[in-house]
């Protein structure tokens, strides 16, 4: 269909300009009866040459004022392509919409019509698109700011306004654990329902991921804002209904109260709300929080440590320090706990309270945790190699590490690749990470003690606790957590938990380690009770490979003075 236009497209002076083709073939064309006249006198000898050139001027004359003629008439009904093209050139550049015609429908009156229709379709659609959230249909971030600033310029607006930034609980844990879908309609019903307790939908947005953000303007008292955020809170933890199965989801609220003065300002309540919905998190379930500068100094550094995370292990900044686990009723070294370590360039030794939970959220958990995995099983191989008697190493797996679907398998490999058997790996979990898909954990625990590994359940005390669940989860070991260790035997409701942590555990044939064992009268108090195993200062601290290795060279020793200390003999 082009061929000619693509022809002419080849000579350089046609190729930009449209009306210089036309117009070159109308010349052409209007010239025909011209030409054919001349050659008619050349190849004939019958005119005279007078009457030749007399008609061949008339002919001329005519042909000129004819071409002239057609031309500027081509040139004015070429118009419609050449407005159509300047009307799309500059909707591109200054995303101006044209102001076509769109009363004529010949073949040019509706390409000016349908470009001008089409545009602003198209408008509307990236108006909508930059403008909405595609899930709920409810305004975006961008659009949340517009209205708030609008409404605050068109109103005698002079009160304060407080934003409110709702977030689901545990979002991610909800989403590993259910189909895609599910999620997308669980959200959408979280809008529904968020909107039915809202002053204003105006005011109402859908932020990033699990988000929300209200606005309530020309407010009249604190506890307005409160009674607001505790009635969001309470309609969103009744129960959804989603493709048949009933969701339970608490949320969390973080709010500031503050004058803005322009768009930023909004921008920057819904920024300090954010921080405050962090904070919130933190402090657990159904939480509502009001903002403060601390907040965002927090958050800062939490920011700032989650970026210099990336890439700790490529730069070899992470460490995996050993704790050993004793046998309380021969003194023996059993296991070593691997605790990770990440020695920050300026920051020195960083806690892995601190960084753990950072790597957890964004992902990180899963990388970080196979190489610990993978050091802690090469470590333990190590020192049996050297000549040790066989431990267990033991090594903590975080909620999101367990909910990886490859698991097993992962473990199995790196059991292969170290040459460990599978009887000298321990795997701590906690409760929490446990609770997230119950069914699921339960068959992920079979797997692994189907392949041999030792299973601990971490911090036993702090967190469900439940007896139902505990008796359905194959674990081998309950570790008492250190909170209750450490008030023994001197508080009486630390002694409490901690005898019935350890009836718990025999009745449920089950080992139990006492962590965070410091003093002489805890590790007294604890073997009397029958517990097996015993972690803590005490003992030693966690420690680089080479002081662990140290002391096992010296695990007779520690034996005898263990056995001086307490007496047994
Ligand atoms: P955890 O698994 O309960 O580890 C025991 C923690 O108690 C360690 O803290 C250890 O240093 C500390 N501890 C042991 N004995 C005593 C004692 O006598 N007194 C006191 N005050 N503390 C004692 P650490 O190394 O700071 O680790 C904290 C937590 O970070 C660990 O608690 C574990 O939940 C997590 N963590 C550490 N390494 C890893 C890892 O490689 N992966 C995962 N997922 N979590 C890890
Ligand atoms: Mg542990
Ligand atoms: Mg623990």
């Amino acid at each position: 269909m082009l061929h000619l236009y693509s022809f002419l497209d080849r000579f350089r002076l046609l190729r930009k300009s449209y009306i210089a083709k036309i117009m070159l073939v109308a010349f052409l064309g209007t010239h025909v009866p011209l030409l054919a006249l001349l050659l008619s006198f050349v190849i004939s000898s019958a005119y005279s040459w007078e009457m030749a050139i007399r008609v061949l001027v008339t002919a001329l004359v005519a042909t000129l004022i004819g071409t002239a003629a057609t031309l500027y008439a081509l040139r004015h009904l070429l118009n419609p392509v050449l407005l159509t093209s300047a009307a799309l050139q500059n909707y591109l550049d200054t995303k101006k919409l044209p102001e076509l015609p769109t009363h004529f429908v010949d073949e040019a009156g509706l390409l000016m019509a349908n470009t001008s229709h089409t545009l602003y379709r198209l408008d509307e659609l990236i108006h909508y698109i930059s403008s909405y959230d595609d899930l709920t249909g409810l305004a975006n971030r961008d659009l949340f700011c517009d209205r708030l600033y609008q409404m605050s310029q068109v109103q005698n607006h002079s009160g304060l306004t407080a934003v409110l930034v709702l977030g689901i609980d545990d979002f991610v844990g909800i989403s590993h654990t259910r189909q895609r879908e599910t999620t997308k309609l669980l959200l959408r019903a979280i809008a529904q329902r968020l909107i039915t307790c809202l002053p204003q939908t105006n005011s109402f947005a859908k932020l990033d991921g699990d988000e929300f953000a209200i606005a309530l303007t020309e407010i009249s008292s604190l506890e307005s804002v409160i009674k607001q955020s505790q009635l969001l809170l309470s309609t969103l933890a009744k129960p959804f209904l989603i493709e048949n199965s009933l969701i339970h989801v608490t949320s969390s609220i973080g709010i500031t109260i503050n004058h803005f003065e322009d768009r930023n300002g909004i921008a920057q309540l819904l920024q300090q709300a954010q921080a405050a919905l962090h904070t919130a998190k933190q402090r657990g379930r159904s939480q509502y929080q009001f903002y403060s500068p601390e907040i965002t100094a927090q958050l800062q550094e939490r920011l700032t440590l989650e970026n210099e995370l990336h890439g700790a292990l490529e730069r070899n900044e992470m460490e995996v320090h050993y704790q050993p686990l004793v046998n309380l009723q021969t003194g023996e070294i059993t296991a070593t706990e691997a605790l990770l370590r990440w020695k920050h360039p300026t920051l020195g030794l960083v806690s892995p309270t601190k960084f753990i939970p950072i790597a957890e959220s964004s992902g990180l958990i899963v990388s970080l945790g196979e190489w610990v995995l993978r050091t802690a099983c090469a470590q333990n191989r190590a020192w049996q190699l050297a000549g040790f008697p066989p431990l267990r190493i033991s090594v903590n797996l975080s909620a999101r590490q367990f909910e990886q679907p490859n698991l097993v398998e992962q473990i199995k490999q790196i059991l292969v690749e170290t040459g460990l058997q599978p009887c000298y790996l321990e795997l701590e979990v906690t409760e929490s990470s446990l609770m997230v898909d119950i069914k699921q954990s339960i068959e992920t625990l079979e797997q692994l003690r189907e392949l041999g590994v030792f299973l601990a359940l971490d911090d036993f005390g702090t967190g469900y606790s439940s007896l139902n669940y505990l008796k359905q989860f194959p674990v081998d070991m309950l570790k008492i957590d250190r909170s209750f260790v450490q008030d023994v035997p001197f508080n009486p409701d630390s002694i409490a938990v901690t005898n019935a942590i350890i009836a718990l555990g025999k009745s449920l044939q089950l080992k139990i380690t006492a962590e965070g064992l410091e003093t002489q009268e805890q590790l007294n108090y604890l073997r009397m009770q029958g517990c097996h195993e015993g972690q803590g200062f005490y003992f030693s601290r966690p420690a680089p490979a080479e002081t662990i290795t140290q002391l096992l060279k010296t695990n007779f020793l520690l034996e005898t003075s263990f056995l001086v200390k307490t007496n047994f003999q």
